[in-house]
């Protein structure tokens, strides 16, 4: 298969004393073999539980897979595998990189042995080549002098170091897909630049297949080939990154490039709050989720949740403005090219 992951209608709930949220509501889609793949939505979208199921990392209860498939690799359907079976795939072919690297790294074990650990243990590999592999994969992030930093903690690094030695990690075993759940937003804008051409560079160098998952659109711009769009627990739109950017068709995905600072301006792309706020995914409204918040909502939307339309091989959105019999609005001025 072309394809290193197909997710196919993937619903994931959460249960709570309060009920169950339904925070995955039937998502599908595909990462090509070395292809860089956005995923963006404001939280609670769930693009985090989405990355995480993947990965089998939310542990059950309280989190249940309730439908759908996940492929990986042409071969394993990663909802059917044991604890065990994940543990070795994780060690060996999937790789994360967390938010805040303080939270992943554990703080009494030196740098280099939390990237020869698993090594020895996964790949069966001695001590001393795991040792040169550490090196190798810090010189290969940037960090400089590996050979007298594999013994030093987590604390004598800087928090952008810190974010390196994650990635070198997670890129420790070679993994064909590695996901990146907001890799750069607790950085400031400084280093974010150094961990997203860390990033790119890594992509080009390498042969995974990357999922990045994000609500900074310049960190899109800049690394991936296509975009997904979620929102309340669901795709509304997919598309490669021109067509997102250049030719957007939801209304929730002209919300979210509104919100975008110019980039002449010196801030950082951070996504500014669309007006109002998702709906409650104890109850999931039965039509459009975003009809609450769309100035653009109509009868039929309150009433029906849309099916995607597809608009091209790569583009489509779930939207009821992109049926045949739908008024023609005017798309706000400020988006697309
Ligand atoms: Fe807005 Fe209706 Fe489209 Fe939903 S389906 S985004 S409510 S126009
Ligand atoms: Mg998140």
């Amino acid at each position: 298969s072309e394809n290193i992951l197909e997710v196919k209608d993937l619903k994931v709930s959460f249960r709570t004393y309060a009920g169950e949220v339904q925070a995955v509501r039937g998502v599908s889609f595909h990462l090509k073999k070395g292809e860089v793949l956005a995923i963006v939505g404001e939280s609670g979208c769930g693009k985090s539980v989405t990355a995480q199921t993947i990965m089998r990392l939310i542990p059950s209860p309280p989190s249940v897979i309730k439908g759908g498939s996940i492929r990986f690799d042409g071969r394993t359907e990663i909802t059917q595998c044991s604890n065990k079976q994940m543990e070795k795939i994780r060690g060996s072919e999937m790789g994360m990189i967390f938010q805040d690297p303080m939270t992943s790294l554990n703080p009494t074990m030196t740098i280099g042995k939390q990237i020869t650990e698993g090594l020895m243990k996964h790949q069966k590999i001695n001590s001393a080549d795991a040792n040169k592999r550490a090196i190798e994969i810090l010189k290969m992030v940037g960090i400089s002098n590996p050979e007298g930093r594999i013994h030093q903690y987590p604390h004598e690094f800087s928090g952008g170091m810190r974010q390196r030695v994650m990635i070198a990690i997670a890129l420790a075993c070679s993994p064909k897909l590695l996901i990146a759940d907001e890799p750069t937003t607790a950085l400031d804008v400084t280093i974010q630049a150094q961990i997203i051409d860390l990033m790119k560079s890594l992509s080009e160098k390498t042969e995974a297949s990357i999922i990045v998952i994000t609500h900074d659109l310049g960190v899109v711009a800049e690394m991936a080939q296509r975009v997904i769009v979620m929102y309340a627990g669901k795709v509304v739109e997919q598309g490669t990154v021109d067509e997102l950017f250049y030719n957007p068709q939801h209304p929730y995905t002209w919300g979210l490039l509104k919100s975008v600072p110019r980039l002449d301006q010196d801030t950082d792309s951070d996504l500014v709050p669309i007006p109002g706020t998702p709906p409650d995914l104890f109850a999931p409204p039965k039509g459009c989720a975003f009809a609450a918040r769309c100035p653009y909502a109509m009868k039929a939307c309150l009433e029906i949740d849309p099916e995607h339309t597809v608009l091209t091989d790569t583009h489509s959105a779930a939207c009821w403005l992109l049926h045949p019999d739908a008024p023609k609005v005017e798309r706000p001025q400020e988006v697309g090219g």
